[in-house]
């Protein structure tokens, strides 16, 4: 049988947006499983009134599936095929303003409830960024007490739910809503110990191991999954979500991937030459200034800088060259700079290598 979403909602191809939601309605509300308990054939027809909708409610969609025909949404190209319940009662909002929404019985999992989330800031060097490292933080989460037994719930017997019938303009519906009795969970308190609180649950301080990647940056925030608090009754743990700080280097300054120190040399070393010990992550490395070298000038440590976080790649040290100049001069010193200063090795002569301060800056952000 060849199908058509025009069919299945029974109408006209130059049908209104406003006609296809109020003929979907009358679908959805004919169809309703739990108008039809047990019937397939009507969830089927259920169903496919849904996915009808979601293409021809939506105008770009709608557009695609006159375009391309049918056979092209069917498979699920178009992302018309394959809604599931949930996604099929989240539609309801729409369609009958809210209140259809969730909680719709018979199609959920098990009842359960969730234990919130904590939060924790955690404060790390520039060291344990460029290695990676593990973290053991102390945590206080909620914990079901021992001793904490629970029985099931009287309101919802178990379901986590309770069932009413409503009367709504498009007759009496079925609605389902979580129970207050046990906010969901199916469980009541049975036994609890006194120092328990309502919930049955106490605080503990437990370690929590933490993974920290290489290259994580400041602001970040990495989940450990299930070390939140223990969900009352029984329930799903929370997460802990940890807030990563990163702590200022003494002297090195992080962007992105790359690391950034300032060298300072003497003017005689700028001269002569010199070798200098740098400060990377990884301990002091020794570099060697040609003589001449001018202030301004970046040096490249390939390799000496940050991991990147989603990629095997890591970053670069780039060390900036400054010439110091003397803030006082001895009455030698002075004769001596006044002698150089008509002396032609001494007046500035920039090649083309000796790039300006801007155009270097320019070459290390396009590598
Ligand atoms: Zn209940």
């Amino acid at each position: 049988m060849k199908e058509d979403y025009y069919d299945i909602l029974g109408v006209d191809r130059n049908a209104s947006i406003a006609e296809i939601k109020k003929a979907y309605r009358k679908k959805a509300i004919k169809y309703h499983p739990d108008k039809n308990p047990g019937d397939s054939e009507a969830e089927a027809m259920f169903k496919k009134a849904a996915e009808a909708y979601e293409v021809l409610g939506n105008e770009q969609k709608r557009a695609q599936y006159d375009r391309y025909g049918h056979e092209a949404f069917s498979g699920g190209g178009f992302g018309g095929g394959g809604m599931n319940m949930d996604d099929i009662f989240s539609q309801f909002g729409d369609i009958f303003g809210g209140g259809f929404g969730g909680g719709f019985g018979g199609f959920g999992g098990q009842p359960t409830s969730r234990g919130s989330n904590l939060r924790l800031k955690l404060t790390l060097d520039l060291e344990d960024i460029v290695e990676g490292t593990e973290k053991k933080i102390k945590v206080k989460r909620k914990v079901t007490a021992p001793g904490t037994t629970f029985k099931m719930c009287p309101t919802c017997n178990g379901r986590g739910q309770v069932t009413r019938i409503t009367n709504t303009i498009l007759g009496r519906m079925q609605t389902s809503s979580p129970c207050t009795t046990c906010s969901g969970s199916g469980k009541v308190i049975d036994q609890k110990p006194e120092e328990a609180d309502a919930n049955g649950q106490i605080v503990r301080e437990e370690v929590v191991k933490i993974k920290i990647p290489a290259g994580v940056e400041d602001g970040m925030q990495l989940k450990v999954t299930g070390k939140g608090n223990e969900g009352p009754a029984e329930g799903v743990p929370g997460d802990l979500i940890v807030l990563i700080a990163v702590k200022e280097h003494p002297y090195l300054a992080r962007e992105g991937k790359n690391l950034h120190y300032d060298l300072y040399v003497s003017f005689s070393e700028a001269a002569l030459g010199a070798m200098k010990d740098i400060e990377t992550v990884s301990g002091k490395v020794r570099i060697k200034i040609d003589p001449g070298v001018q202030s301004g000038k970046i040096l490249r440590l390939r390799g000496k800088g940050v991991p990147s976080l989603n990629s095997f790649t890591k970053g670069d040290l780039l060390v900036h060259v400054n010439v110091w100049t003397p803030k006082t001069l001895t009455k030698e010193q002075r004769a001596f700079f006044e002698k150089m200063l008509p002396d032609d090795n001494f007046q500035p002569n920039p090649e083309k290598n000796d790039k300006s301060f801007f155009e270097k800056v320019k070459d290390m952000f396009t590598q």
